[in-house]
């Protein structure tokens, strides 16, 4: 099963995908303040990221439940390294990609996931909005779909990198970005 969406994720144009055992992953709630040092922006501004998202301990709580995860990763050449907008265009395809994976998983889950529990993370803020609700006042538009951040849930990207068997950044001016499917028995 995980080998399918291992197929997909590729088919849809991640540079790479691997399964890893969740036992395996390093999570550590000092991420947490790096979030709060907001060096993206996020930080009170998307109800995917803190303190909206919830208590990190929770979260990596949360995360230790599930057995296997799909890794994926998905690289994009930018103008330069100040290429702020190059980014987050790529930040914007990784969120399709991912959003894609989801629909698939949607499918396989009345078919050969019948019982089995899953979660999407991703890469930054949710993106799903071009402005979060959490901006305006509004309430989250389309919360069976906004997705987390795998650092957001404490999980050292980095190292994570390394357990797949990939590359944390690929080349100059390039971006790459990170999301999982986590999959578990219930
Ligand atoms: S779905 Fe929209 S409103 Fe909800 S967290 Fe994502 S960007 Fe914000």
């Amino acid at each position: 099963m995980l080998e399918q969406l291992r197929q997909k994720a590729l088919s849809l144009g991640a540079f790479r995908a691997e399964i890893v055992e969740v036992k395996d992953i390093t999570l550590d709630a000092s991420f947490r303040k790096l979030c709060e040092s907001n060096a993206c922006g996020n930080y009170g501004r998307n109800y995917m990221c803190p303190p909206d998202a919830g208590d990190i301990y929770e979260l990596m709580d949360q995360i230790r439940i599930y057995d296997k995860a799909l890794i994926y990763q998905t690289v994009r050449g930018l103008e330069d390294s100040y290429d702020f907008e190059g980014m987050m265009q790529a930040g914007s395809l990784h969120n399709q990609l991912a959003q894609k994976l989801w629909d698939y998983t949607d499918e396989l889950q009345s078919e050969d996931f019948c019982g089995k529990k899953i979660l999407h993370l991703g890469a930054g803020g949710c993106r799903l909005c071009s402005v979060c609700g959490k901006v305006t006042g509004a309430a989250c538009a389309h919360p069976d779909r906004a997705m987390r951040s795998l650092e957001t849930c404490g999980i050292n990207v980095s190292l994570l990198a390394q357990l797949a068997g990939m590359c944390y950044i690929n080349g100059l001016d390039t971006v790459t970005y990170f999301g999982a499917v986590f999959v578990g028995s219930k």
